[in-house]
């Protein structure tokens, strides 16, 4: 079984990146707003800034009480759209339940979108004409692209539909012609759908829910999952009893694209701010 090591690919294309960005002009600028205290994102927010350091992208972060009030996050967000040194800014997802995400996200410049979820940048991508893509499923095609996997006229199974994986991560692939069936919690004989799958890409955020007995020897399966269990990372598969044609480790699988994907896409930005 071909391992496709998502770590490689994603210091392969921080390389390209790196060196693309030190013969820019000036620095591209990316914003990162925090609230509250969840430790998954102070982690994740922790690495994007260290991706921006090792990149030469400058880095912003706002840091905001879970106790802060929607009318200074808009504050806050709108001074990030006014401010000419940033030209990509992310609000992590989730925020604290006394705040609406939609509105949130709402606020956020479509020009400097980085994680491409306002109405604007969705509609864009469905229109075929992008200004940014999605950072997890465009670092799932990333990987694809890399070992030469073709999916053009693939079964491809996505296992998932929010809005943040799932559902682009189906778009990108039927864009790159594959023929794509979306499964989610209410589909009936998941398995028989695993079972014809050429490509099956899983972000259903069950912990080793699938197994070796679900895909065919032929199918190259990508694991979007990612779970702390009993101290160790997982993903939605258990890999261990993978023998497929080919398939992503957790760690080391899609986890270090999304990151690299989001620095692509704050350069992209900057790109077209100029
Ligand atoms: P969501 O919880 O928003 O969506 C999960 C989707 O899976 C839903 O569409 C749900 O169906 C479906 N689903 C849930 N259970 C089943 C099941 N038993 N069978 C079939 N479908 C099921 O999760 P996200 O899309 O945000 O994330 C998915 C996973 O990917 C998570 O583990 C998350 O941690 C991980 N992730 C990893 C990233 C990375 O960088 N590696 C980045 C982002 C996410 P329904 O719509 O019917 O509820």
């Amino acid at each position: 079984m071909q391992i496709l090591d998502g770590k490689a690919v994603a210091a392969a294309r921080r390389e390209i990146l790196k060196q693309k960005i030190a013969q820019l002009p000036a620095k591209p600028g990316l914003a990162v707003v925090l609230v509250g205290e969840d430790k998954a994102s102070q982690v994740y927010v922790g690495n994007k800034v260290k991706a921006c350091h090792e990149l030469g992208i400058e880095s912003i972060e706002v840091k905001l009480p879970a106790t802060v009030s929607e009318a200074e996050l808009k504050k806050q967000i709108q001074a990030l759209n006014e401010n000419k040194q940033v030209h990509g800014m992310i609000v992590q997802l989730p925020l604290p339940k006394s705040l609406d995400s939609a509105k949130a996200i709402g606020w956020v410049d479509p020009h400097k979108d980085a994680d491409c979820l306002t109405l604007e940048n969705l509609g864009r991508l469905w229109a075929g004409t992008p200004r940014t893509i999605p950072c997890t499923p465009n670092g799932v095609m990333a990987i694809l692209q890399h070992y030469k996997m073709d999916v053009s006229g693939m079964n491809a199974v996505v296992v998932g539909r929010s809005n943040i994986v799932g559902k682009p991560m189906a778009h990108l692939l039927s864009q790159a012609n594959a023929t794509v069936t979306i499964c989610h919690s209410k589909t009936k004989n998941l398995r028989e759908h695993l079972k014809r799958a050429d490509l099956a890409v899983i972000a259903a955020g069950q912990p080793e829910f699938l197994g070796g007995e679900d895909f065919s020897k032929d199918a190259v399966v990508i694991d979007v999952g990612i779970h702390r269990l009993e101290g160790r990372l997982c993903g939605d598969v258990r890999f261990k009893e993978l023998n497929v044609r080919a398939a992503t480790p957790v760690p080391g699988g899609v986890g270090p694209m999304t990151i690299t994907m989001l620095m692509e896409n704050t350069v992209r930005l900057f790109e077209l701010s100029r």
